[in-house]
């Protein structure tokens, strides 16, 4: 997804969650998952690229380990920052994988009309646990060259559709899906919300959130 998505989800998700400083800090590890240089290459596991799929779901766990970690050293900073990871990570699941094509095709199976994006389920057990669900793949180099504005409309006909460029909803442009992705990516943020804090003690929850 697009930085100012992944901000934007995050904020809707989290912001009645986290003090207005512990927010800033996981925004900004969110949006470093992005950086060219120790965020891209060589990293599917941050952005569900790359179909490794498997690699990124453990790649949450061990930032929720982290978490706890942090927390029990009285190190927030720590655990927000870990949870920024987490979060850009479980957000690029639906802009990088065919999750809401699955989801989609699931629920108009009989014919029926597509129900608006705020009903998507993002984690229905048998699209996760599907044969088919796969993400998509970067073919480097020409992959660069298809985030190029001038020559992006020669180059994506070009490669496979099972390539990110074809697959990717990671923006508006890409059309209806996108609003999908977005919504599935706002409930599935406060899934993890959830999930990370059930596993907290009060006292820990109290520094993860920043009670004040
Ligand atoms: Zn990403």
């Amino acid at each position: 997804m697009l930085i100012q998505y992944h901000k934007s989800i995050t904020r809707k998700a989290l912001s009645e969650r986290f003090s207005p400083r512990a927010l800033e800090a996981l925004l900004a590890a969110n949006l470093k998952q992005d950086d060219l240089l120790t965020g891209q290459i060589g990293h599917d596991e941050y952005h569900y690229d790359n179909n490794a799929i498997a690699e990124s779901d453990r790649y949450l766990e061990r930032q929720r380990a982290l978490i706890l970690s942090a927390l029990q050293n009285d190190d927030p900073p720590a655990a927000w920052a870990a949870f920024g990871r987490l979060v850009h990570t479980a957000q690029d699941f639906y802009a990088h994988s065919n999750y809401v094509d699955l989801w989609l095709s699931h629920v108009t199976r009989n014919g029926q009309t597509p129900p608006p994006p705020s009903e998507i389920a993002p984690l229905m057990d048998e699209l996760v646990h599907s044969p088919r669900l796969h993400s998509g793949k970067l073919y480097y180099p020409w992959e660069v060259l298809a985030f190029i504005p001038g020559i992006k409309h020669l180059v994506i006909p070009l490669l496979p559709k099972d390539s990110h460029a074809h697959m990717q909803l990671d923006s508006p442009a890409r059309g209806k899906r996108f609003a999908y992705a977005f919504e599935a990516a706002v409930k599935r943020t406060r899934y993890e919300f959830n999930t990370t804090v059930a596993g907290l003690s009060p006292g820990l929850e109290a520094l993860f959130i920043d009670l004040v």
